[in-house]
């Protein structure tokens, strides 16, 4: 606990000693955990080495991610926490509406934007809010997908001209609400998934006497990209294909009633990857919208869907999320789109809509999750020095350690380079041969437990310094006989979370979220390790990574140090991620703190609100186990016991009150008190005493 009060009591952080590696900046942390391509700017690595949060574009205000934290520990939250920024979430929102306010100006569109923000992307009421307040004034509305969102985003139209979009499947009674909010005078409207809908939609406005508004999805013949692309196309689940449409609009001809039918929409999933194919989607729509135009369907509004894409790694590499184009480009793709097609088809233009939502949540919330331990390989003393007695192999592979560390740290290019990593290679090719002989004379029973120990020691130690000196040189590629070593010496980081509770999505589609340390950014990360978090499941780790590194498997991180705590912040956590989370291992929300920019106040920053972690009791009762009963039946055992004369009655009774004490906690670690910390102190102590 001292290491953490005396931080909070506002001391700066302890610095490292100066790095004995060779040269290493801030600026390669930045490109290694690339920073730039998923930033936007938001974030930065300052020069104590440390995370700054920029969330005011236009100020100079600069918080200091490691501060907030050990602010807010100081106030006895636990961690894991997530810790929303929400001036960035305001800035993103604003973004997005600045880029299609500057399209329309460029395009000179005759008609205006109304973005609807998808509250399932983050329906955290503070971050609903937080979009509604910062989008008043583009006018900006939101989508729902369900009865429940329905349910909580009706009362916040408090501007009867304020947007709310509905889709997904809708029975009766969610579309007769629908309809009495529309005779309230708000603009919500239904849209038709499944021509069903559209019959229930105008019997319902027969039996409550109002004419009804709706808009349709069209199943367009363009297929979405990436993870997502069975949302849009003709395979897609949802959506009217031409057929139903033109049906459709025979019926409501028929009925006199062509007035109802006002929006037109469609969605290719979300991530879009190519910005081409929303141009061929944009196109086909507004075509649909022209044609239906001139057969007397007066539609005002052309909905583009989500998919709007944040990037997550560099546009050079080879993962499926970075993403190729701007939030201008894609405002662009959308206005110049439609544009040209109206005025090809001599149609008046229409209000146009997206419903972005990843785009404009994703980059607010960051998740800070404390490493418990390390679990490295068995490596030798740094001190080791063989004796006498000891195994000649013992000896050969000490030499072959030692003239790797007595080698002179230089950074090599081109041939130099090419040279020293066959020097390597040779070096790791002499230690697998006296590896194997030891394992021989073992297996003969020649060497005995401890040499043999020994030898093992040595053999990792030389393989993570021949690591170590190959990560000094300019490579390519890395050769493959050091990719498997990659593999073997990568280290297991215990975190204190749950991959399946707050990064759902790597889990569960492969996505890779960007990790890094928020503190140390100024020292060489000399250890390759790969994130394995609480669950007792073998999916509970972090499997790929976003990095410079050719090789995304492992996370470069730092060595533990003795009794100081190491935060890695994993960012872009504000879409999908805090709200999707399942109750595996009854793992439960994670503690929250929302912090607002402001100059005035000591580190440029306020937290205005705490939410508590879920405790152990919420997340019990959410699988039917109820405190009293649990009592009653620990009760219930300790009397037996106690009756039994196995225990005292007063041992039973501290034994049910510590049993008791759980409900009110937390169901994450107590990094503070755990034999995990146990680990890592050894893990440190160990790792101290290494170069
Ligand atoms: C999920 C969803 C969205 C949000 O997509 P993003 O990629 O987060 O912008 C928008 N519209 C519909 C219909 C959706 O299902």
């Amino acid at each position: 606990m001292s290491t953490v009060v005396e931080k909070a009591a506002g001391k700066p952080v302890s610095k490292a000693a100066p790095s004995p590696d060779i040269d290493w900046s801030t600026a390669e942390a930045a490109e290694l955990y690339r920073v730039d391509a998923w930033s936007d700017g938001f974030f930065r690595i300052n020069e104590a080495g440390h995370v700054a949060v920029t969330p005011l574009p236009d100020s100079e205000i600069e918080i200091d991610l490691p501060r907030v934290v050990e602010d807010i520990r100081a106030r006895n939250v636990s961690l894991p926490a997530l810790i929303r920024f929400q001036d960035i979430l305001q800035a993103r929102v604003r973004r997005l509406n600045e880029a299609f306010r500057e399209a329309i100006a460029d395009a000179g569109y005759r008609n205006r934007y109304r973005g609807v923000y998808p509250i399932k992307v983050n329906q955290l009421h503070e971050v609903v809010e937080e979009v509604l307040e910062a989008g008043r004034p583009y006018g900006m509305g939101l989508e729902c997908g369900s009865k429940a969102e329905l349910v909580a985003a009706l009362p916040h139209l408090e501007d009867d001209d304020a947007l709310l979009v509905c889709n997904g499947v809708k029975d009766v009674m969610m579309l007769r609400s629908i309809l009495a909010a529309q005779r309230l005078g708000k603009q919500v409207i239904p849209v038709v998934e499944k021509f069903s809908e559209f019959e229930e939609i105008m019997r319902l406005g027969a039996e409550m006497q109002l004419e009804p508004r709706f808009g349709a999805r069209i199943r367009l013949a363009t297929e979405g990209s990436g993870r997502w692309e069975a949302s849009g196309g003709d395979r897609s689940k949802f959506g009217l294909s031409l057929p139903e449409l033109v049906t459709l609009i025979e019926r409501l001809e028929n009925k006199g009633s062509l007035n109802a039918f006002v929006l037109l929409h469609f969605h290719l999933g979300s991530q879009i990857a190519d910005i081409q194919i929303l141009k061929s989607a944009v196109k086909e729509i507004a075509q649909c919208y022209a044609q239906l135009l001139k057969r007397n369907v007066p539609i005002r509004y052309l909905d583009v869907g989500g998919g709007l894409g944040v990037s997550h790694d560099a546009p050079d590499s080879p993962s499926d999320y970075a993403v190729h184009y701007s939030l201008q480009e894609y405002a662009n793709a959308v206005v110049f789109g439609v544009r040209e097609v109206c005025e090809e088809q001599d149609v008046e233009q229409p209000v146009l809509i997206s419903e972005s939502g990843r785009a404009m949540t994703a980059h607010h919330s960051v998740l800070v999750v404390e490493v418990l331990g390390a679990y490295p390989k068995d490596f030798i003393d740094d001190d080791f020095k063989p004796g006498k007695e000891d195994h000649v192999t013992v000896h050969r592979l000490f030499d072959v350690w030692n003239r790797l560390k007595r080698t002179k740290k230089t950074r090599r290019t081109g041939n130099r380079a090419v040279r020293a990593v066959d020097e390597l290679l040779e070096a790791y090719h002499d230690a697998i041969e006296l590896r194997r002989d030891a394992s021989a004379r073992f297996g003969m029973g020649y060497l005995p437990l401890e040499q043999k120990a020994l030898t093992e020691q040595l053999f990792w130690s030389a393989s993570m310094e021949i690591l170590t000196r190959l990560s000094d040189h300019d490579l390519d590629v890395m050769p493959p006989e050091f990719q498997v070593l990659e593999e073997q010496l990568a280290e297991h980081y215990l975190c204190d979370f749950s991959v399946f509770q707050s990064i759902i999505d790597h889990w569960a589609i492969g996505q890779s979220f960007p990790i890094l340390p928020i503190d140390r950014l100024d020292e060489r990360p000399t250890r390759r390790a790969v994130l394995v978090d609480l669950t007792c499941d073998s999916d509970g780790k972090v499997s790929h990574y976003v990095s410079s590194n050719p090789d995304k498997r492992f996370i470069e991180l730092h060595r533990l140090r003795n009794g100081e705590p190491y935060y890695l912040g994993f960012f872009m956590m504000g879409a999908y991620q805090d709200i999707m989370g399942d109750a595996h291992n009854l793992f439960g929300r994670v503690a929250e703190a929302h912090v607002y920019a402001d100059a005035e106040e000591p580190g440029g920053y306020y937290i205005e609100k705490i939410l508590p972690a879920m405790t152990i009791e919420e997340m019990l009762a959410s699988v039917q186990y109820f405190p009293n009963d649990l009592q009653r039946r620990m009760n219930q055992i300790i009397r037996q016991k106690v009756e039994a004369g196995v225990i005292r009655p007063r041992v039973g009774t501290e034994l049910l009150e510590q049993y008791m004490r759980h409900f009110s906690q937390s169901t994450y670690v107590d990094a503070q008190g755990t034999p995990a910390t146990t680990t890592r102190l050894n893990a440190a102590k160990k790792e101290d005493a290494a170069p």
